[in-house]
């Protein structure tokens, strides 16, 4: 048996992926195929003494769609340059059938041949051949408004077919007269606004595109967070293989530093291990035998022995990967302003040429008359400048945005983060540093706090503990210099702590029992007032260090992960507009519940699991709008099921690849700036689609035939005006989104 792992072209929604799947697993020769619609590849295991590539390739081609061949889970770009092509095509259309529909008019100079009054057959058909151009290059928009009107769910690609395919029909119908010798008929051709619609609709299109496959890097994010070698031990020897080559009940060896390759149980040693992308717990928590460890965490400080439990599959982190497959598989869009107007706007516009040609057929007036009302309507209503409407505020917000420290990837978080209604929090990392760190220190010398902090962090420095590795990174924030005196004899004492010689004079920095150990004295430093010190810290959930110099405490070192600073602030802002906090983390209830208090959080949910968080967003879905803030991997199911995901940039990757939104200056107050950045970009957007419809719905009276009575009939240089006035309007309202 062997596995191939294809990458699949032409797969549009889950029909595709399953029926694929089927019709893979019916072929003699496939053992197990699987098609991922996300990743766009199906992975299959297959005979190969029955089968080769070749042959399972053509098998994706009868089921009609196409192989491209093995897939190496590279960042795709292919698609991104195509629709870049497309969109530098139509530009140039749009620039040559403006130029021969319009430039003459205003007295630009233009080939004899194409004259609108010499030659009116050549000017109609070279108009033809353009708008034709154009709509196969955006036929893709055309196919998607006629799926949605058939789905009885017109938006705004089927106000643009609409209106597409009304131009066509008239300026065909107008192309006939001028054949028929009627010149007059080069003054109703309407091809250009064919191309300029699309044109305008693919430059939306290609905006909000930019950013849309980040939920595929966040999965092969997580398939590369296993390592990809790792060394087992078989008869005795020790050898380096592959992930793949691991069986098991293979004993697997992790050194300090080394992530852990598969799931397991720890046979021998005992070690530190960082589980925090899965579990949440900022510390990271010692582990033995007996003990399981999961694949992808880091191990600290030990060497260790494990027995491969879980492999491939059935790993923790395959499992992530899948319910991140579901989760983007199960999102449901949420509805887009221009896609909900033109909803209403669509049917509106069916009704009303529909009654024009009723009311002109009472009145007595012959077919002919009747269809050119009927599509007359249809061609005006159609607002070309809509395509630019929500993507040019869009745009001008995002930059507004990144100016702010805001990375908005889906222009929907834009178009929705004001109507949010709960925000869930992860807490480490996210409303905590998500590492350990100084607290508060209780000094009783008379040196300086620094200087015990330098004295401390230097010599931890030589430490892989979890508590040292914050104390210096403590030390790096506070720019407290670091490697300017010499630590000598440095000691790991196991269970207790560490001593060394700083700057000549020796150190004891660890526990309690490390102190008493040492016959030092507590009492002989700390005072009577005192006595409760390290109480207060414990109560406080902190680690407490006793540090030690030339065998005299010192002083108290509380170490705890702690709060960011503006956290509470930020809450604080968020409801007093209402809108409901929520904290989810892996950590414990205790824990939890404390942080959750001192931030003002109102609600608390502590002790889930990766899945589970994703089920509380789900249920919380139900009271409206969600948001979830997090960084870490095991917030990426949750941050791809919000409606708005996300994520700090201090963060992993993985979460950063499945939000929508990332706050690059890891400050949570941006997401009050997200908010307003949301309430004023919804604002212009409405502006703008007003004034996209604005100038056509002028014009529909008109086109349906009311002012006829006065002797006024539908004239096509009113739409042209309109379509530019609406065009411009938009563009300068929209440079308004220059400030928050
Ligand atoms: P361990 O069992 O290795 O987690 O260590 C037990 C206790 O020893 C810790 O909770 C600390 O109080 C202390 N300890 C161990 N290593 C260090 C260190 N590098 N710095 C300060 N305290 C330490």
């Amino acid at each position: 048996m062997k596995k191939v792992l294809l990458k699949i072209d032409g797969m549009t929604c889950s029909a595709c992926s399953n029926g694929l799947e089927k019709y893979l697993n019916k072929q003699e020769g496939i053992k197990q195929a699987s098609v991922n619609l996300v990743m766009n590849n199906a992975s299959i295991e297959y005979d190969e003494k029955i089968l080769d590539i070749p042959q399972i390739e053509k098998f994706v081609e009868k089921a009609g769609f196409e192989s491209l061949g093995i897939d190496r889970l590279e960042k795709e770009k292919k698609k991104a340059s195509n629709e870049k092509y497309k969109l530098i095509a139509l530009t140039i259309l749009a620039i040559l059938i403006l130029y021969i529909s319009m430039g003459q008019m205003v007295g630009l100079p233009i080939f004899d041949i194409l004259n609108m009054h010499h030659n009116p057959i050549y000017f109609a058909v070279v108009q033809f051949v353009l708008s034709m151009i154009a709509i196969i290059l955006g036929r893709d928009i055309l196919k998607n408004g006629y799926k949605n009107l058939v789905h009885k769910t017109p938006n705004m690609d089927t106000l643009v077919g609409l209106g597409v395919i009304s131009s066509l029909l008239y300026s065909l119908y107008n192309t006939y007269l001028i054949f028929a010798g009627d010149t007059e008929a080069v003054h109703h051709l309407y091809y250009e606004s064919i191309v300029i619609i699309l044109f305008f609709i693919k430059i939306g299109k290609y905006v909000e595109g930019r950013n849309k496959d980040k939920t595929k890097e966040a999965i092969q994010d997580l398939m590369m967070i296993t390592p990809n070698l790792a060394t087992i031990e078989k008869d005795g020897k020790q050898k380096q293989v592959t992930l793949d080559e691991i069986q098991k009940g293979d004993i697997v060896i992790c050194k300090p530093g080394e992530k852990i390759a598969v799931d397991g149980e720890i046979l021998d040693g005992t070690t530190h291990i960082d589980e925090s992308f899965i579990t949440g717990e900022s510390v990271p928590v010692k582990k033995t035998v007996n003990d399981k460890v999961i694949a992808g965490s880091i191990n600290y400080d030990g060497v260790i022995k494990y027995k491969a439990e879980k492999i491939g599959k059935e790993s923790t982190v395959s499992e992530i990967v899948r319910m991140v497959v579901e989760a983007t598989n199960t999102k449901a869009p949420i509805a887009k302003i221009a896609d909900t107007i033109s909803g209403y706007f669509v049917p509106a516009i069916i009704i009303i040429a529909v009654l024009a040609s009723i009311v002109w057929a009472i009145l007595g007036k012959d077919i002919g008359f009747i269809i050119n009302i009927f599509i007359t309507v249809l061609v005006v209503a159609c607002p070309c400048s809509l395509g630019l409407a929500t993507p040019l505020a869009i745009v001008m917000a995002s930059g507004l945005a990144s100016r702010n420290g805001i990375l908005v990837k889906s222009s929907e978080s834009l178009e929705n983060a004001h109507k949010i209604k709960t925000i869930v929090f992860d807490k480490t990392g996210t409303l905590t540093k998500g590492h350990l760190s100084i607290s508060k220190i209780f000094n009783y010398s008379d040196l300086k706090e620094e200087d015990i902090i330098e004295a401390v962090a230097n010599i931890e420095n030589h430490s892989e503990h979890p508590i040292a590795q914050g104390i210096v990174k403590y030390a790096e924030e506070k720019h407290i210099q670091m490697d300017s005196k010499e630590v000598t004899d440095f000691k790991n004492i196991s269970g207790y702590g560490i001593e060394a010689n700083y700057d000549k004079a020796n150190y004891l920095i660890g526990n309690k029992k490390l102190m008493l150990e040492n016959n030092i004295d507590i009492n002989k430093t700390i005072k009577e007032n005192q006595m409760n010190d390290d109480e207060t810290l414990e109560n406080d959930g902190n680690s407490i260090l006793f540090v030690a110099k030339e065998h005299m405490l010192i002083a108290l070192i509380g170490v705890k992960d702690i709060i960011k600073e503006n956290a509470k602030e930020v809450v604080d802002k968020l409801k007093k507009q209402n809108i409901q906090t929520v904290m989810l983390t892996g950590d414990n209830e205790k824990t939890a519940k404390a942080i959750g208090k001192s931030i003002g959080i109102e609600t608390v949910i502590a002790g889930v699991v990766p899945k589970q968080k994703a089920e509380e967003i789900t249920k919380l879905k139900e009271n409206g709008l969600v948001m979830m803030c997090g960084d870490g991997i095991n917030d990426s199911i949750s941050l791809v099921k919000a409606d708005i995901g996300v994520s700090v940039g201090s963060g992993t990757d993985i979460a950063m690849d499945s939000s929508d939104v990332v706050l690059m200056k890891d400050n949570l107050d941006k997401i009050n700036d997200l908010i307003k950045i949301s309430k004023k970009t919804m604002r212009i957007i409405k502006q703008n689609l007003f004034w996209a419809f604005f100038y056509n719905i002028c014009m529909i009276p008109i086109a349906a035939g009311i002012l006829i009575p006065l002797g006024i009939t539908m004239n096509p240089m009113f739409a042209a005006f309109s379509m530019t006035i609406s065009s411009v309007t938009v563009t300068l309202n929209s440079l308004r989104l220059k400030n928050i």
